[in-house]
């Protein structure tokens, strides 16, 4: 069985039968129990205070289940990418700022990002800009891995894949979603060790997860990360459909 509870998170069953992953935070200051949505990231935290059982906090935080999932429902709406929304880049959030502008050009500045192009194609301008930026930190991150690892890989591509986040083909040729530039960066850096793994082991056995623990900052939290959260890249970026007889907002 898959670990599911660390000692600063817990693994909760909602009344859909889905599993949100909720932080525990002891605090001294706190003198209720209570659970609260982490802004920005739709994550539950549950805050313990010091002088209550852990037990009597996860009792409380299963009362609350019904209430928690209607919450998080709300952080599982799309976003699309358009001016004013919040979106991802290795766990931190960033504002889209548009401004119009004849030649698109798309950069970080604090956090915010900067969008000039027309309107009308922000969300192109913003979806080659991801693009770009998972090329390059999956490159410098699996060039270090596979050298850790003394492989060589052949090809490298950054693709819009929607049923896997990475591969590694039997050529030795990696193949990844640019989405999981959008992961916090232990999962990012997990994945990356996943796929340049399998260079060395075509398989899942627990040789293949020795070498994936070698390689990467903290296996267990990484995959973890995408077990529970990964779905939530999939609504990034897209577009509410204004054909159809579906209101989308
Ligand atoms: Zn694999």
């Amino acid at each position: 069985m898959p670990q599911t509870s660390t000692p600063d998170s817990t693994a909760l069953r909602l009344p859909s039968g889905k599993t949100a992953v909720v932080k525990i935070r002891t605090s001294d200051r706190a003198r209720n129990v209570a659970v609260r949505i982490l802004p920005g990231v739709g994550q539950a935290e549950l805050v313990l205070p010091r002088r209550l059982s852990r037990r009597k906090g996860l009792a409380f935080l299963r009362e609350k289940a019904e209430w928690l999932e209607e919450r998080l429902a709300k952080y599982e709406e799309p976003v699309p990418f358009q001016d004013g929304a919040e979106i991802p880049l290795l766990g931190r959030f960033l504002r889209i700022d548009h401004s119009d502008a004849g030649r698109a050009d798309v950069r970080v500045d604090g956090n915010a990002l900067l969008v000039a192009c027309p309107k009308a194609r922000i969300s192109r301008s913003v979806t080659d800009w991801y693009r770009r930026e998972a090329g390059c930190e999956i490159a410098s991150l699996a060039k270090q891995k596979s050298a850790m690892l003394g492989r060589h890989y052949g090809r490298l591509s950054v693709r819009d894949t929607t049923t896997r986040w990475g591969s590694c083909s039997s050529s030795g040729d990696l193949s990844f979603s640019w989405r999981i530039i959008m992961a916090p960066e232990i999962a990012f850096d997990y994945l990356v060790a996943h796929e340049v793994a399998h260079l060395a082991e075509m398989n899942h056995s627990a040789r293949f997860w020795t070498i994936v623990e070698n390689l990467s900052e903290d296996c267990e939290k990484g995959r973890n990360w995408f077990r529970y959260n990964g779905h939530e890249l999939h609504r990034y970026g897209l577009e509410l459909s204004t054909s159809g007889d579906r209101e989308s907002e």
